[in-house]
């Protein structure tokens, strides 16, 4: 079972892909999948409804995808949790998590069009696991079973422009990661007690075809019960909030390939999460 939310930008609405692939309206069940919905049981409301026919079938053809979770009120990025991506980045792998913010309004839908800033000429791609939390964790201890605060995975587009996130924002790296249509998101959020083993996924990413990350989160360097235990000391995590999880090696700061320009096309791929493809375009009202 697979949570979507289709239809236009700001307008989307809930539904379910079941596992037969048949997509089922779920909006009389909620308005919107939202924090609130995942802390209240949400999920299991779906599943129960799904498995007892009470979820109209429907045709999805045509209906634009989602970010596949209402508005965050935070996205919260982990740096370089893979080895070779802080060797490719210049860096030491980090002797503790790394944490850095986009602003919650960078979440697009998975296909929707990534916009290339006014003088950006550095716009790199970055696969990362996306953890979506289903509970308020607060201060963990080690006891804690962390993965129960989260609700489910998807794929995220850390969206990066590296010279302003390296040369202009002064030592930390938002400037460079919250551009508009920065984070696409989705395309559908996976429950977490769908997905057999989070840490023995494979993620992959393509620019324009060709291969380019080719990856496993068995390679991170703080596995996401490390991630969220971890947070939970330095804020409190809320029903809702997104954690990139860290890319792993192949993108463009690398100097390994080309940064990307409009006209160009990513395409990312989690095992058991899907896929998602967006096109580079200029920003709207940009020379
Ligand atoms: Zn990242």
């Amino acid at each position: 079972m697979h949570l979507l939310r289709l239809g236009p930008p700001g307008a989307e609405r809930p539904y379910v892909r079941a596992d037969d692939g048949t997509v089922h309206d779920a909006s009389g069940l909620t308005p919107d999948f939202t924090g609130a919905f995942l802390a209240t049981g949400g999920i299991d409301r779906v599943r129960d409804a799904l498995r007892a026919g009470d979820l109209p079938a429907i045709d999805a053809t045509g209906l634009r995808v989602g970010p596949p979770v209402a508005r965050p009120g935070a996205v919260i990025c982990i740096g370089q949790n893979y080895a070779a991506h802080a060797a490719e980045s210049g860096a030491q792998p980090p002797a503790e998590p790394i944490i850095f913010f986009k602003h919650p309004n960078t979440v697009v839908g998975p296909y929707d069009e990534v916009a290339v800033p006014p003088g950006a000429t550095k716009v790199d791609w970055e696969v990362e696991l996306a953890v979506v939390i289903g509970r308020r964790a607060r201060y963990l201890d080690p006891a804690d079973d962390a993965l129960a605060y989260v609700a489910g995975y998807t794929i995220s587009n850390d969206v990066s422009e590296r010279e302003f996130q390296v040369d202009r924002s002064g030592g930390q790296w938002s400037k460079g990661k919250s551009c508009e249509t920065f984070n696409p998101l989705g395309p559908a959020l996976v429950p977490a007690d769908e997905v057999a083993d989070v840490q023995r996924l494979g993620l992959r990413s393509w620019v324009n075809g060709e291969p380019r990350q080719d990856s496993n989160t068995s390679d991170m360097i703080f596995s996401v019960a490390h991630l969220v235990r971890h947070l939970s000391q330095f804020l409190v995590l809320d029903p809702g909030d997104v954690v990139n999880t860290g890319t792993p090696q192949g993108v463009a700061l690398s100097g390994r390939f080309p940064y990307l320009a409009p006209g160009d096309e990513m395409e990312f791929e989690i095992d058991g999460l899907g896929r998602q493809r967006q096109v580079l375009v200029k920003a709207a009202g940009s020379l």
